[in-house]
């Protein structure tokens, strides 16, 4: 029995209703009134959705379990590892770098603004470096290999990512005065959107979702994040307001005429998940091997995907740039 209460209570927990159920079950609706209450409501449309999204698959016919098959199965493993280091990891940056803290912020609307426009800078740097330095690539591809798109994917990561992500978020947020309780309230409105631009064909077909695209990140700008398509590989890095990824040049829209080719540049098998958890640092680990002398050896760690010591680099920026120049022949 005891087997059942557990996978009852991690279902609970998985589609975040704890709340809600507890607050059924005392008749204590007052709680709905506060912040934490607020959340208890949001928390579920994620999986919801995902829940949506699968059953319209089922009914067009277009579901296949390879889809959501290795998305689910590193979920389960992150869920018993990962979510534990990470609030750790929040707590300890937070312990030891409040004091540092540049300048005071409270929960007025317009901290909030500044919160959120430096959060997202925290993310740009963070999720940038995801890409262009080929150790944290390695972290960060587990969630590039799905070659389709659906709300699964959003917990398709490598253990480590969320912790080492949620050390340099955090870290940044607070020395720039983003007080505690308001980097809570950005990380959950944050992390319930960035799960929702995850949102696949099946369910929102055209992900721009009107004028919102003119101003905000929408699922569109994300699939884009998601191509291998020379054209839209690394850009778009933002989660929310893309205005870092403007400021930085690697804004990219959805183009028409280009038919999304979701994935990760190199031959591999997004069924495997050996290849999707360990592949890229099996990579670098070969490259490293091989390069001479220790200097190569340590740029491989350094240097972005595709740098390579013989000079014959294949990096996304020279991968688009001989796109971009066969365009114009
Ligand atoms: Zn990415
Ligand atoms: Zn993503």
């Amino acid at each position: 029995m005891a087997f059942f209460e557990t996978l009852y209570q991690e279902l609970i927990g998985f589609l975040g209703i704890g709340q809600l159920i507890e607050m059924y079950q005392t008749g204590n609706y007052k709680a709905l009134l506060t912040l934490n209450g607020i959340f208890s409501v949001i928390s579920p449309v994620i999986p919801f959705l995902l829940l949506l999204e699968i059953v319209r698959a089922l009914v067009y016919k277009k579901f296949k379990i390879e889809d959501y098959k290795m998305p689910f199965l590193i979920f389960v493993i992150n869920r018993f590892i990962s979510r534990f280091i990470s609030i750790a990891a929040v707590a300890f940056c937070i312990g030891v770098l409040e004091k540092y803290a540049l300048i005071g912020t409270t929960l007025k609307w317009y901290w909030f603004i500044y919160g959120y426009v430096v959060w997202e800078f925290s993310h740009f740097i963070y999720h940038y470096f995801g890409h262009k330095v080929r150790l944290f690539w390695c972290l960060h591809s587990t969630h590039h290999a799905p070659q389709t798109m659906n709300l699964s994917v959003t917990y398709a990561h490598f253990f480590l990512e969320a912790p080492y992500a949620d050390v340099i978020r955090t870290s940044i947020c607070i020395l720039l005065g983003v007080n505690p309780p308001l980097l809570f309230i950005i990380m959950f409105i944050d992390g319930t959107w960035g799960s929702f631009i995850h949102v696949g064909e099946n369910l929102i077909k055209d992900g721009r979702l009107g004028f919102l695209n003119r101003i905000v990140l929408t699922p569109s700008h994300h699939r884009v994040h998601h191509a291998k398509n020379p054209l839209y590989m690394d850009t778009n890095f933002c989660n929310l307001l893309n205005i870092w990824d403007k400021v930085f040049g690697t804004f990219q829209q959805e183009k028409k005429d280009m038919v999304i080719e979701y994935g990760i540049s190199r031959e591999m098998n997004p069924g495997n998940f050996w290849d999707v958890y360990f592949g890229e640092l099996y990579c670098l680990w070969k490259d490293i091997r091989k390069a001479p002398g220790i200097k190569s050896k340590l740029l491989y760690i350094v240097m972005p995907p595709g740098w390579s010591h013989t000079g014959d680099h294949k990096t996304a920026k020279l991968v688009k740039q001989a796109f971009l120049q066969q365009e114009q022949h």
